[in-house]
């Protein structure tokens, strides 16, 4: 079998391939880093993903005529990407019967009055389809299915890969895009052994991308989104938030698990395994800054911190010490099935904490099942975390900046796992406030070391 040296993989996420002129910057950008074929990963149209679910939320409460209304905005908008690229004609055709599967699923959900996990992930991949052909269009490659390769187990809403039996069924793709195919394909869907769709949680897609940069033995993955690369902390909370240009695996999983949207949480594993490298670069700005993820970590100062990350809707479950071990433990895996993401699990003779969001509906379900018994659950708390290989050296620095803020309400500090971040749990009404007091003491103040 001939071995594909120098394959790339690029994942252009929703705001990148959002419009038409979007669509036409990524395929100057696919006509650029590929020009010997390779393989294009698309997300869902900006937007599409939430809007399907609201259709789903909609039709699964009986109500389906605003489910429609729901479906006939989507179809408008996707519509108006493919005119506005002179494309409209070329997609009508395999965009047809992925719509009429909508309404038929929408219909059904609205029948039975209830939308499934797996009808929902089996609505949800319509909408990275849709997308999946217009970008094929657009950048002038074939569509394949994704759905061919990447095997999951059925935990529809946030499904796990299946290593073995993604890489034996990627073989024939490993072939093809070494003869230089140029192939696009959709992100955040899978399908079961039996056939069945599976979504691998929202933001998925940075995922699918670096598992099947892996499946395929790539050399690179480039990661397109609309910021300059990871940035220093959430755009959003701290404008001056300024691009890392090289980071450590360590320092990219620290921060994609504790809330940077950026990189799906799930997405550096593959990395580690595989050894690839993986960039992240702005569609909006090709030349701007860009970030490697390095696996030899760059040199940093001695306590440095490179950034801060955050995620919020985060519920604490507290535990007696008479509980002893086996209550935790068995809440935390019953959270977790039902697809909730755990930020920590900290036990000690005065008791255990289980701090856990509930990011799926089958997972909100089963705390709320939880909250009825007799436990104490909190919710509206968010946990902040200091990230950056300099902590490894001197893992105070962390503790020294979080004192420097004052009196503030910590619900509990998750550190002991991973030697290049510290986090911290605080009620969510803080964030505002602390990120960006946070982001001025310690990356500002590491940027300027010499
Ligand atoms: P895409 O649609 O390309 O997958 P996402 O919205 O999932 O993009 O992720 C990119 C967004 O992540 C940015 O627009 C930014 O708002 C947010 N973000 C949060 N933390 C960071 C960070 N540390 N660095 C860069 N972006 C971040
Ligand atoms: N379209 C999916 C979402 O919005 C997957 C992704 O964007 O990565 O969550
Ligand atoms: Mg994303």
């Amino acid at each position: 079998m001939s071995r594909p040296t120098s394959l790339r993989v690029l994942k252009f996420g929703g705001s990148s391939v959002g419009s038409a002129e979007a669509l036409r910057r990524a395929a100057a950008i696919v006509r650029e880093a590929l020009p010997a074929g390779g393989l294009v990963v698309v997300s869902a149209l900006r937007g599409t993903t939430d809007h399907i679910l609201e259709a789903c939320a909609a039709a699964g409460a009986g109500d389906l005529a605003s489910a429609q209304t729901h479906l006939a905005a989507l179809r408008e908008r996707h519509r108006e990407a493919a005119t506005g690229l002179g494309l409209l004609d070329t997609v009508e055709a395999p965009w047809k019967p992925l719509l009429d599967r909508l309404d038929q699923l929408l219909t059904g959900m609205a029948m039975l009055g209830e939308a499934t996990p797996r009808g929902r992930d089996a609505a949800l991949a319509v909408g990275e389809t849709l997308s999946a052909h217009l970008a094929a269009a657009c950048f002038q490659g074939t569509f394949q299915d994704v759905r061919e390769v990447l095997r999951t187990d059925g935990r529809f809403g946030k499904a796990r890969p299946q290593l073995e039996a993604l890489r034996a069924a990627a073989a024939p793709w490993r072939e093809a895009l070494a003869g230089g195919a140029l192939w696009i394909t959709q992100g955040f869907l899978g399908a079961t052994a039996e056939g069945h769709t599976t979504t691998l949680g929202r933001g998925g897609s940075d995922t699918s991308a670096t598992l099947l940069g892996e499946a395929l033995e790539a050399e690179e993955v480039q990661i397109w989104t609309d910021v300059d690369g990871v940035l220093s902390a959430d755009p959003s909370l701290v404008p001056e938030a300024r691009p890392i240009p090289r980071m450590s695996l360590g320092e990219a999983e620290a921060l994609s698990a504790f809330g940077a949207k950026v990189l799906h949480a799930d997405s550096l594993a593959p990395v580690g395994r595989a050894g690839f490298r993986l960039v992240v670069a702005n569609t909006l700005r090709p030349g701007a800054s860009r970030t490697e993820i390095l696996p030899a970590p760059p040199l940093r100062a001695a306590g440095e911190v490179t950034s801060v990350a955050y995620k919020e809707g985060i519920s604490l479950l507290r535990f007696p010490a008479a509980a002893g071990l086996e209550a935790p433990l068995d809440a935390a895996r019953r959270l977790e099935e039902a697809g909730a993401l755990r930020f920590g699990l900290i036990a000690s003779p005065a008791g255990t904490l289980l701090a856990i969001r509930p990011d799926t509906p089958a997972a909100a379900k089963a705390l709320d099942a939880l909250a009825a018994s007799d436990l104490p659950c909190e919710s509206g708390w968010a946990v902040v975390a200091l990230v950056g290989e300099g902590l490894r050296t001197d893992p105070l620095a962390a503790l020294r900046h979080l004192a420097a803020l004052g009196q503030e309400p910590i619900g509990g500090l998750l550190t002991g796992s991973s030697t290049v971040s510290i986090a911290f749990l605080v009620p969510e009404s803080r964030l505002g406030d602390l990120i960006p007091r946070l982001h001025d003491r310690c990356v500002t103040c590491s940027q300027e070391q010499p």
